[in-house]
């Protein structure tokens, strides 16, 4: 069995100090490898292999740290794609600003315990008017966000079927699943799915999900799963 506790921890310890009970502990995270039968991980969230870099696409997306912007083709297809639609959809939004993914060969990254493996990117968050600043992430009360753009966002990550979850803010979190729902853009049904209750067990097993972690006022950050469907190992 690998050092599942030890996992949570590290989660814990990138995660910050305030996380008042929405990290699973390690009892949840081995039901987890049991729930899923041991589908942990055809790809590794601790190095990289086969990395590829975030092209440089100024119309799409700026890179905050393109020396930190190696990832796996699933998930670096997944944020030009991502750029592409947002160009499309939304022409007068700005670029989204995109963070660290992982290292040229993943491994440790300063400032992260996760972005080992190439699984997870760092994405800016649009303030009101559909604006992001080029090359960083703006710290955005929740009132300030640009609930439309924002969630256009999301729902493309979280459509492809590829996202494992995506971590943000309470605060923000709360926004947009009320707006999703006013608005129409979901039923109660996909909104429960989409925003399971925080510490839940859907919130452990689902993927393709949103869910709270502190130190996420000013970014998203996205998980992809393998190539293959399976979430990243460790
Ligand atoms: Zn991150």
């Amino acid at each position: 069995m690998l050092p599942l506790l030890a996992i949570a921890q590290a989660f814990a310890l990138e995660l910050g100090p305030s996380l008042d009970g929405t990290v699973a502990v390690g009892a949840e995270i081995e039901a987890i490898a049991q729930d899923t039968g041991g589908a942990w991980g055809t790809c590794t969230d601790q190095s990289l292999r086969d990395g590829v870099q975030l092209p440089a696409l100024p119309f799409f997306y700026s890179r905050i740290a393109p020396n930190d912007a190696w990832g796996t083709s699933t998930l670096v297809d997944l944020v030009v794609a991502a750029g592409r639609h947002m160009s499309w959809t939304m022409p007068r939004a700005s670029p989204f600003a995109v963070g660290d993914l992982s290292r040229r060969f993943g491994g440790p990254s300063v400032g992260h315990i996760s972005h080992r493996g190439g699984v997870d990117a760092d994405i800016g968050l649009y303030r009101e008017g559909g604006f992001q600043a080029r090359n960083q992430f703006l710290d955005l009360a929740p009132s300030q966000v640009d609930l439309a753009a924002t969630w256009e966002l999301m729902r493309f990550f979280l459509d492809s079927g590829m996202v494992d979850f995506i971590l943000l803010d309470r605060a923000h979190i709360t926004r947009i699943k009320a707006f999703t729902l006013s608005q129409g853009l979901l039923t109660q049904e996909e909104s429960a799915r989409v925003f399971p209750v925080e510490g839940s067990r859907e919130a452990w097993q689902s993927t393709g999900i949103v869910r709270h972690a502190a130190h996420h006022r000013d970014h998203m950050h996205v998980r992809v799963l393998c190539a293959d469907g399976t979430r990243a190992g460790f």
